[in-house]
């Protein structure tokens, strides 16, 4: 079967995630998360004491950054920053360095040299920018309560359940203003995306509709390669 590209973008606490995770296992992809990228590189930065809003030395960084990523975590020049990056400082910091033009560029670019053999990529900017040829678009998102409510209890995000939930949806609520506003990329719905609310949905659910979408897709006639 032809290697095929989904995008999946959405909000903080939407299950992006999640769904990325059990599609990629299904089909045999990596599974990229592209905002564990913004992440380690804003956790770099933040190690060096460097400024997180110099776009010069930040694009720098993330030039010359090994960063790998697999089903057990994400490095950054050898450091293994999986949990370290899940925190309310990284949250902030990471949203600030997406910010920065000559960032989004550098980690573009490494993005699209990941597509080239089928893959499940999420993340802001995914069907808008990064891949706008993808075969499937997904945007997921839920209500602003129903997000901070997820984000408390996952696990991943240390200090997140200690707060109560009304700081968790202030801060993710900053957090997504400045995604949703920023003047390079900001998350927005692609035209051609399919929005998926997933309040009411549990992880099946929504696991369910997005494979009838990947079946009917990968059933299409071939019209040529997505990341092209
Ligand atoms: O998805 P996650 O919450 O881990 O992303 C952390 C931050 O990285 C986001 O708040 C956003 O500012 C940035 N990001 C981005 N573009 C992406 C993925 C993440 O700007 N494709």
């Amino acid at each position: 079967m032809r290697p095929i590209i989904i995008a999946i973008d959405g909000p903080s606490g939407a299950g992006k995630g999640t769904l990325a995770r059990r599609l990629a296992a299904l089909l045999g992809y990596p599974h990229v998360d592209t905002g564990a990228m913004y992440r380690a590189v804003a956790w770099k930065a933040c190690h060096d004491h460097l400024p997180l809003d110099d776009d010069a030395v930040v694009s720098a960084l993330s030039r010359e950054a090994q960063i790998e990523q697999d089903a057990l975590g994400i490095r950054i020049d050898g450091h293994d920053v999986t949990r370290d990056i899940r925190t309310p400082a990284i949250d902030q910091a990471a949203a600030q360095v997406a910010r920065l033009p000559g960032v989004r560029a550098v980690l573009v670019a490494r993005q699209r040299a990941m597509g080239a053999g089928g893959v499940v990529m999420e993340g802001r900017d995914i069907g808008t920018v990064v891949f706008p040829d993808a075969n499937v678009k997904v945007y997921l998102d839920a209500s602003a309560e129903e997000r901070a409510r997820r984000r408390m209890a996952d696990a991943a995000h240390t200090a997140s359940g200690t707060g109560d939930v009304a700081r968790v949806q202030d801060a993710m609520a900053a957090r997504d203003r400045s995604d949703s506003t920023r003047p390079v990329a900001p998350l927005t719905l692609a035209p051609d995306a399919v929005y998926l609310d997933t309040t009411e949905l549990d992880a099946d659910g929504v696991f369910a509709q997005v494979v009838t979408l990947v079946r009917r897709t990968q059933n299409e006639p071939d019209t040529g390669p997505a990341s092209s």
